[in-house]
């Protein structure tokens, strides 16, 4: 249930229809817009069906919201959620009019490869630093991330570029650790689904990359973003990175349409990464492209110096001059869709 409240609403009245709601043992979110304010429910509707609603001062109108996501759907938000990440010194923000690129390793393999990969994104435009820690690979043989270390490594280069960090989170044992390094914490595909980290990330104060999972729904993946937000943290970035289908010619297959479908049905900020998708550092451009054309606010893009060499998904990365290009190209598609792509990291205010 979502309560509009009147234009010229008075904090008392807002407090008064929350108590009234909250009485009854339901939730109630509070969502200011620049033109109107919104009170959304949650909990058992019924509860609401004795308290006349529509009478009580400030009240404008009051719907049913018919879906099982409430906080993250679009009809609970006043406005498009932005997400900000980082502190004061390295900034990157998620859903406003410009788009913002995370590019960078798939795993940190050592200081200088970190370094290397941050300088060259950052001089072609990325506005964050991406690099695996843990690492949630299919065999237990292959490179399992330097853990601890690249966390480190992560901080380390942060402050050499300016650029805020990502990185995945694999277990709720790893969550203070990893939060206590990393500006925005990454759900991988294939953790969507781990409801206890979900709740777990609900109580930390870093924003979240929230990824789709390999064969989840639209449906099931603003659920998961539900269980983030129901346990406090309202900061999630969603993130479509292609799914299994029965083609095998790709990666996974990139869901365009997941796009448009998940910022009608929310107000959280969607981003794509179109190295995962494809699988194939060829495909990276074109479905960059797609996204951004589609209306995505941004995109994740694994970039190593030597693709060759890398320890993970190098098939898929980029060397940073393909990136530098991809970067270029990607403008045109960003103006076509209304959009920018952010300013680069040295014009912002790097201390
Ligand atoms: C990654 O970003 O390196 C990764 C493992 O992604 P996903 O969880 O989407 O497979
Ligand atoms: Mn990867």
């Amino acid at each position: 249930m979502i309560i509009v409240t009147k234009s010229d609403v008075s904090d008392a009245e807002i407090d008064h229809i929350r108590e009234r709601i909250e009485s009854l043992g339901m939730r109630t979110h509070l969502s200011r817009g620049e033109r109107r304010t919104i009170i959304g429910c949650i909990g058992d509707e019924s509860l609401l069906d004795e308290v006349p609603l529509r009478s009580l001062p400030g009240v404008e109108s009051v719907t049913p919201v018919l879906k099982p996501y409430k906080l993250a759907s679009r009809e609970f938000a006043a406005d498009r959620t932005v997400v900000r990440v980082g502190g004061r010194d390295a900034r990157a923000e998620f859903g406003g009019r410009a788009i913002s690129v995370i590019a960078g390793p798939c795993s940190v393999e050592g200081r200088d490869m970190l370094l290397e990969t941050a300088r060259e994104v950052r001089a072609s435009g990325a506005s964050m630093l991406r690099g695996g820690a843990f690492k949630p690979r299919t065999s237990p043989y292959a490179f399992q991330g330097l853990g601890e270390q690249a966390l480190r490594l992560l901080v380390e280069v942060r402050a050499a570029t300016g650029l805020p960090v990502v990185t995945e989170v694999m277990d709720t044992r790893q969550v203070d650790l990893v939060a206590e390094h990393a500006d925005m914490l990454q759900v991988g595909a294939r953790n969507m689904q781990n409801f206890s980290l979900l709740a777990e990330l609900g109580r930390v104060r870093r924003p979240v990359l929230l990824k789709r999972g390999l064969s989840a729904t639209v449906k099931e993946l603003l659920m998961a973003a539900e269980y983030i937000m129901a346990n406090g943290n309202h900061d999630v970035v969603l993130c479509e990175r292609g799914i299994r289908t029965y083609e095998t010619a790709t990666r996974n297959t990139l869901d365009v349409a997941a796009i448009p479908v998940l910022k009608r049905e929310s107000h959280l900020p969607v981003i794509v990464d179109p190295s995962h998708a494809g699988g194939d550092a060829e495909l990276v451009a074109p479905l960059a492209f797609a996204a951004v054309a589609a209306g995505a606010d941004g995109l994740i893009v694994e970039v190593h110096p030597d693709p060759e060499r890398a320890l993970s998904d190098g098939d898929q990365s980029l060397a940073p001059s393909s990136f530098a290009l991809l970067m270029q190209s990607l403008d045109a598609f960003a103006r076509a869709a209304g959009r920018t792509i952010a300013a680069p990291v040295e014009a912002r205010a790097v201390a």
